[in-house]
């Protein structure tokens, strides 16, 4: 079965790309998606020969094009500065069996959300959510093409997979310090997450939706949920059914993000166009990819768009896993790529490892991803190569 590991950049150019292919290979990894364009992080380096943690602001890990953009542009990594970490990963790659996958938060930037607060999410109540460029302005549009485009003519990826190119969720995945003492719940952050840009707004005109009403009705059930009017698991889907304007606003956007991703399949082509489930949450709190349509997206047109779907199957229980791949193998008519979380919060030994990797087969899972290669601990990266060894 095909295996990829996720990856960032500094760890494999601190270690070195032939080293890294050879140690993969060794443990039943054939691909690697390489963090090319990618949300503010700090990450944990258990392994990494030259730091042990990393901060990176939202930024992209190779030199773009730069005439091929247009109003927004990407930030290129500061740590990296003229270095262009893809081309010596892809370089030191070449002669080796792994295969190479780009991977991109496209609209997930904090950076370029400050600079362009025009082009961000906009809160029911007006703010911008900086965490999050929204899909529905034509500037943002036309950055998704180019930054897809820039990473696929460079003829060095197998396929192009996207995270989070949608209209993700209120607390757009954490933020430094967070401070919400208020319990959001399922509803809430849908509705805080609800865009209500000019771009939005003017698509739900012309779709014929009472934009008034939806924002008027999506405030007050946010009023609601503050003052504890409406429970913190009231259910969005019959929550809508009540607030049809809401309903109908929404709606939209799955035109919109169709639409959207219609071109971008035509950008990647030749190579794959791969998506990522990652409905909100973790554990216990993680959601399925039957909410996808919280974030837009269709799955009956997003089926005919990818190349490959990969559901981002992070649950303690093995039979949750299984339940994941089910799941998108029957809403979704695309191969299904299975995700799996190979350390903490997730997996603390080899057994609990193996089991997700067996329900994932189990499941029908088309082939594997593992988080992540610089991440987690030697340690994690042998429990992979035992549960590669036990599937085969
Ligand atoms: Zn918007």
């Amino acid at each position: 079965m095909n295996a990829a590991i996720w990856a960032h950049p500094w760890d494999v150019v601190d270690e070195g790309p032939e080293r890294v292919a050879q140690r993969l290979t060794d443990l039943g990894i054939d691909e690697v998606n390489l963090a090319t364009a990618m949300h503010s992080v700090q990450t944990l380096n258990p392994h990494n020969p030259d730091r042990k943690t990393f901060f990176a602001d939202a930024s992209v890990y190779f030199q773009p094009e730069e005439g091929r953009y247009g109003e927004i542009t990407p930030d290129v990594n500061s740590t990296m500065g003229d270095r262009d970490w893809l081309a010596e990963i892809a370089d030191g790659f070449d002669d080796t069996p792994i295969a190479l996958n780009s991977w991109s938060a496209t609209f997930h930037s904090s950076s370029l959300g400050r600079q362009h607060p025009d082009a961000t999410i906009e809160s029911p109540f007006g703010d911008s959510l900086i965490w999050g460029l929204c899909p529905s302005s034509p500037a943002v549009q036309e950055y998704g093409r180019a930054l897809t485009g820039d990473l696929t003519d460079r003829g060095v990826f197998d396929a192009v997979e996207m995270e989070l190119a949608d209209y993700q969720y209120g607390t757009g995945y954490g933020w430094h310090h967070q401070e919400w003492f208020t319990r959001m719940g399922p509803l809430g952050e849908f509705l805080f997450g609800l865009c209500f840009c000019e771009h939005c707004r003017s698509r739900a005109t012309d779709a014929g939706v009472d934009v008034e009403r939806a924002r008027e009705s999506a405030r007050d059930g946010l009023t609601d949920r503050f003052e504890g009017r409406v429970a913190h698991d009231t259910d969005v889907g019959g929550w809508l059914k009540a607030h049809p304007a809401v309903d109908a606003y929404a709606d939209v956007r799955c035109d919109t993000l169709a639409a959207l991703y219609d071109d971008l399949s035509d950008v990647v082509s030749p190579s794959d166009f791969g998506y990522y489930f990652k409905m909100g949450g973790l554990g216990d709190d993680r959601m399925g990819v039957e909410h996808s349509w919280k974030h837009g997206i269709d799955l009956s047109s997003l089926g005919d768009l990818i190349d490959e779907a990969t559901v981002l199957a992070y649950h303690r229980d093995p039979t949750v896993v299984r339940d994941d791949v089910n799941a998108t193998r029957t809403l979704l008519d695309a191969p299904v790529r299975a995700g799996i979380l190979a350390g903490h919060p997730i997996v603390h030994d080899r057994e609990t490892l193996l089991a997700q990797t067996r329900a994932a087969v189990d499941a029908g899972a088309d082939a594997l991803s593992f988080y992540g290669y610089g991440v987690v601990p030697e340690r994690n990266l042998d429990w992979i190569g035992d549960a590669l060894a036990a599937i085969e």
